[in-house]
Parts: C-alpha cells; sequence; structure tokens
C-alpha cells in the first residue's frame, strides 16, 4: 500500500502546508496526493477550520510552535488514517 504510506509521509507535513510553511515543492506534492486522497482532505479541513478558530479566538496572526504541536497531538491525525 503505496498510497497510505504516502499519507503518513505527509500526513507531518500537513500542519505546514494548512500554515502556509511548506516549501512550494511540497506544496505541490501534498495538493497532488489530496487530489486523490479522502483521508488527506478531511485532516487538511480539520485543521484550516481548528485553525481558524485559533486565529479567531486569540486574535493572533501566528501560532506558537508549541501550540500547534498541541493542537496536532489533541486532533490525533494519525486516527484519520485507520480504517
Ligand atoms: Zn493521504
Amino acid at each position: 500500500m503505496t498510497e497510505s504510506k504516502d499519507c503518513e509521509r505527509l500526513l507531518h507535513s500537513l500542519g505546514e502546508y494548512v500554515e502556509g510553511e511548506l516549501s512550494e515543492d511540497l506544496c505541490a506534492e501534498i495538493e497532488r496526493h489530496l487530489l486523490e486522497c479522502h483521508n488527506c482532505q478531511v485532516v487538511v479541513n480539520t485543521l484550516r477550520k481548528t485553525i481558524e478558530l485559533y486565529h479567531e479566538e486569540k486574535e493572533q496572526d501566528v501560532m506558537p510552535p508549541e501550540v500547534s504541536r498541541r493542537l496536532y497531538m489533541r486532533l490525533n491525525l494519525e486516527d484519520y488514517l485507520r480504517p
């Protein structure tokens, strides 16, 4: 299953992707993957909503790394990849 292997690898970059901190190359790779992977689409949508909420609440432009790390842990992103 090369597909889920891709998911695992990209999953760790999705947070940075949503925050717009990823290199162009990786962004393109993720976008290509998102087109055919529903799991990762769900993860990205969830992350986007969560981050938007956070920004609205705190009125901050940048999420401190510590906060986003805790956020992603709480979301249990790996769960999305389990059948
Ligand atoms: Zn995927």
